[in-house]
């Protein structure tokens, strides 16, 4: 009884979402002795079902790895070809299937939000789980979702339900530079890859409250966040930082990535219809981050950049470095040279 208060206890100790997945599956393997576990995220690409590995532990020759950092190598999978996943997704209740003679028993638990299965638990052992196993993993994992839940709360903006301003230093802070892939060790030695910032401010957004009332406003506000989630990947951090302004942090791109990625979310805005609104555009201003950048430091170069692509007729991007090298503004803000943000 005291070791469960205590996983829990643990389990809910974290903030961190990577530090929390990673203590659920090792609470799970020390509970169960389970030869391996994966946590699978759901992804709904309008309307299409696709899985992403979110982290393992374990392993089928059971030596115990444990990732659980998303990385681009995690590919967003069909679901509709897991059956075991599928099935699970689709009927909401666990499901036990036999793995094969070497394998043992399979068992996929939802994780579930409301009505919704937002992830799959995905447990292979050699032996079935007892009565009480499986209800303790159902109990654990809506502990887990529950705690999720309250860290959602807190760091979600309520209008659009990107994540807050106040979560973007944070996430910034964690930007890992220095593992810039399994096989570079260095922040663009090898494969020329790094995080980028960018702010994205919608052109003339007061014309569009002073026109048709601050409730057509917000609706923009609304759909433009949707357009951002359409755009950039789920390795890609959003954010609504205050009003009509928008920060992106697109982790482990190449500059030619950056630019098309934020020139497409552009491109895409300018054709978007808004109901009764009709078009509107957005400017972008973006930076690289350099090792030993702050938020600060990476948000004033990238903000400074976007002030030129306003300044230059809006609707258009600007890179900090480009205008840097082109003359139209001076040096780099110095890494941990903060500007004033609140
Ligand atoms: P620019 O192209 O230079 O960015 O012009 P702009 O009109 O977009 O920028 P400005 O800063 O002049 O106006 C931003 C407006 O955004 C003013 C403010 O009333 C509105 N705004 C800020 N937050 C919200 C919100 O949550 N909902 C709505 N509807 N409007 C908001
Ligand atoms: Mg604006
Ligand atoms: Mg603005």
């Amino acid at each position: 009884m005291g070791h469960i208060i205590d996983t829990v206890a643990n389990l809910t100790d974290h903030r961190d979402r990577n530090a929390l997945v990673d203590t659920l599956l090792s609470v799970f393997h020390g509970l169960l002795g389970a030869s391996r576990l994966t946590l699978w995220n759901i992804v709904d690409r309008r309307g299409s079902m696709w899985i992403r590995r979110r982290a393992d532990f374990g392993s089928p020759r059971g030596d115990e790895t444990q990732t659980s950092a998303p990385h681009p190598g995690n590919m967003l999978l069909p679901l509709e070809t897991f059956g075991g996943l599928r099935d699970c997704f689709y009927s909401k209740e666990p499901l036990c299937r036999s793995a094969g003679p070497a394998n043992g028993v399979r068992y996929v638990f939802p994780v579930m939000d409301g009505q919704e299965v937002i992830d799959l638990l995905e447990v292979t052992r050699s032996s079935p789980l007892s009565h009480e196993q499986e209800r303790m993993v159902t109990g654990m994992l809506r502990i887990y979702r529950n705690h999720l839940g309250i860290l959602d709360y807190g760091d979600c903006d309520e209008l659009t339900g990107l994540r807050n301003r106040r979560t973007f230093h944070d996430s910034f802070a964690r930007l890992n530079y220095g593992s810039c892939s399994e096989k570079c060790g260095e922040l663009r030695t090898c494969c020329g890859r790094c995080p980028y910032l960018a702010v994205i401010d919608i052109d003339h957004f007061k014309r569009v409250n002073d026109s048709f009332g601050h409730p057509f406003g917000d609706e923009v506000l609304v759909l433009f966040a949707g357009v951002l989630r359409e755009c950039f990947s789920d390795h890609d951090r959003l954010f609504r930082f205050g009003g009509e302004e928008f920060l992106v942090i697109l982790d482990h791109v190449t500059i030619d990535e950056a630019y098309h990625a934020l020139e497409s979310f552009r491109a895409r805005v300018e054709t978007f219809r808004f109901p009764q609104v009709g078009p509107i555009t957005a400017s972008i201003g973006y930076t690289q981050a350099v090792a030993g950048d702050t938020g600060a430091s990476a948000f004033g170069r990238a903000d400074a950049a976007l002030y030129i692509a306003k300044q230059s007729g809006r609707n258009q991007i600007r890179s900090h470095e480009m205008l840097v090298a082109d003359g139209l503004i001076q040096g780099r803000i110095a890494v941990g040279q903060d500007v004033e943000l609140f």
